[in-house]
């Protein structure tokens, strides 16, 4: 392959070559375990305590309320499970929403499989959650309220400041999962209201591997995982010191081009030329999330009668990658849970791709898309007996 066209950031995206360069001398002159007592190990512990205040500065948190993890499905996990466990004395009623990630609506079946019960919130043709259902379904014994802040397929934004109102009359403990939101959104724990956070490094150019749980100072939840003492009691295990001195670089990074801006505007300008260029270009498409409350970078597009999966095997020939669906469930046949739970039938969810945009994506990212999707949709429609029978 000569190039690649990548428009998957919200599935992974690029480390920053700053990133890795900070990371670097983790993996050999400054190896030592910072649990160790001498003076070079000292060293280490030093570096991951300001790798520590770094991050907590980025969401305005203080230090000891964040826990680093190995991603954004830990942290999820460290959420769902640690708060259930810890308050089986005062419930075991969970909300949450249909079109979260795996990683929270896995960890909930789970649970419901062990005794508890979860509500799954409804969302509209947007994929905004309904405020009433949620004031409605709160009970005595809901423990906790999971709200993603932005969602990683069709990149819709939660009113996450109001269900965090809503969760505090309610004295019911309140997480959102802002694994997509980090380095596109500005994030201040405070402001949005939460007791609990999910960050992953590798979706704002850090690393993979490592990820953040904000844990708001005296909420309680119970341990995962036991072992040492590492990470206040919270997170047993040696930690990951490259992984979150690269995390906590990507959110250095990620703060800068928050205040400048002008990355984002480009992004959205990018975005915004490929949709309206596909509008123009391609009869019968939808797109999909909310027309203004969506992150600046993520398209999704539902082109009719066609197979998602098969346009994007064609596009990928011409070195395009982009997605069905998020990356965990690519692969599988089963229509986007999330696609389903806006109102789109079976069929037009397959027909949908989403691109997603990052700092790297460029004008010819978004020609080579243009250059070979019109014409592979008219392939593709060709083969469709149901395009056929439309156009008689
Ligand atoms: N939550 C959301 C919204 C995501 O998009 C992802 C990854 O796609 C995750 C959680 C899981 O994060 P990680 O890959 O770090 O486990």
């Amino acid at each position: 392959m000569d190039r690649v066209y990548y428009l998957d950031n919200n599935a992974t995206t690029k480390t920053d070559p700053e990133v890795l360069k900070a990371m670097l001398p983790y993996f050999s002159e400054n190896y030592f375990n910072p649990s160790g007592v001498y003076s070079p190990a000292q060293d280490a512990r030093r570096d991951v305590e300001n790798a520590r205040a770094t991050v907590a500065k980025f969401i305005n948190a203080d230090p000891k309320e964040i826990i680093f993890t190995s991603g954004g499905t830990e942290s999820d996990n460290m959420a769902i499970k640690g708060i259930a466990y810890a308050n089986v004395d005062k419930g075991k009623h969970i909300i949450t929403s249909k079109i979260e990630h795996h990683a929270i609506l896995n960890t909930c079946k789970y649970l419901e499989k062990n005794g508890w019960e979860v509500t799954y919130l409804s969302v509209d043709k947007y994929g905004i959650i309904d405020m009433e259902e949620l004031k409605k379904v709160i009970r005595k014994d809901t423990v906790l309220i999971s709200i993603m802040l932005a969602n990683n397929e069709i990149g819709t934004i939660q009113p996450i400041e109001e269900i965090g109102k809503i969760a505090k009359e309610h004295s019911v403990y309140f997480h959102t999962d802002a694994v997509q939101a980090a380095g596109k959104i500005k994030l201040d724990v405070k402001k949005l209201n939460v007791d609990m956070m999910s960050l992953s490094g590798h979706k704002f150019h850090g690393p993979k591997g490592v990820g953040v749980f904000y844990l708001k100072r005296g909420v309680k939840i119970h341990s995962l995982s036991q072992g040492g003492h590492h990470e206040n009691n919270k997170r047993a295990g040696t930690e990951n010191v490259s992984g979150i001195i690269g995390i906590a670089k990507a959110c250095e990074i990620a703060a800068e081009h928050l205040n400048d801006l002008s990355d984002m505007v480009r992004i959205k300008a990018l975005r915004d030329r490929l949709e309206k260029s596909i509008m123009e270009k391609i009869p019968e498409v939808i797109m999909n999330g909310h027309p203004d409350k969506r992150m600046d970078n993520t398209s999704n597009v539902s082109i009719k009668y066609i197979e998602g999966e098969g346009m994007l095997i064609h596009m990928d020939f011409e070195g395009i990658c982009a997605s069905s669906g998020s990356a965990c469930t690519s692969g599988s046949l089963d229509p986007s849970h999330v696609l389903l739970a806006i109102g789109l039938d079976h069929g037009t969810a397959h027909g949908s791709i989403r691109f997603s945009f990052s700092k790297y994506s460029t004008d010819e990212d978004v020609n080579k898309v243009l250059e070979i999707l019109p014409a592979a949709v008219v392939k593709l429609r060709s083969m469709s007996p149901f395009w056929k029978e439309k156009n008689k």
